[in-house]
């Protein structure tokens, strides 16, 4: 679609659930599995063991299509903005951030928890309901 991002490079922990083992965040799966029905890739990146990562991606049941489980999150962002084109990358701590920026990617900042906007995030959201909507706003 051409309206939506290529990629979506999406945090684990505080943005798909609060933590490893707790059930999802309210709609988390079911955007991200729209999103994919839509074409746009689906890339979990989470700073974890590899090992971790895919058991609790696999106890959620969300069909991803690529599981990274990573010490620093600029370089994989680079690599798939540098891979797949247009991304936008989701996370709820101030090294999503900055990973993001470094990799020239538009941040959605999760605040799921009722957190304050960082600044220099592209847009956030307080429910995953909210992200169909503000997705298609920055694709190509
Ligand atoms: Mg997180």
């Amino acid at each position: 679609m051409a309206d939506l991002p290529n990629f979506v490079a999406v945090d684990w922990n505080g943005t798909v659930v609060p933590f490893f083992h707790e059930p999802p965040y309210p709609g988390a799966i079911e955007v991200l599995h729209r999103w994919r029905e839509a074409g746009v890739l689906v890339v979990v990146v989470s700073h974890a063991s590899q090992f971790t990562i895919e058991a609790d991606v696999e106890r959620t049941g969300l069909q991803a299509d690529t599981v990274l489980g990573v010490h620093d999150k600029a370089p994989a962002f680079l690599e798939l903005r540098l891979r797949l084109g247009a991304g936008v990358a989701l996370g709820d701590h101030p090294a999503d951030l900055r990973a993001a920026l470094e990799a020239e990617l538009p941040f959605f900042q999760a605040r799921l928890d009722g957190q304050p906007a960082f600044a220099g995030t592209t847009s956030s959201f307080s429910d995953w309901r909210e992200m169909d909507h503000l997705l298609r706003k920055v694709g190509a």
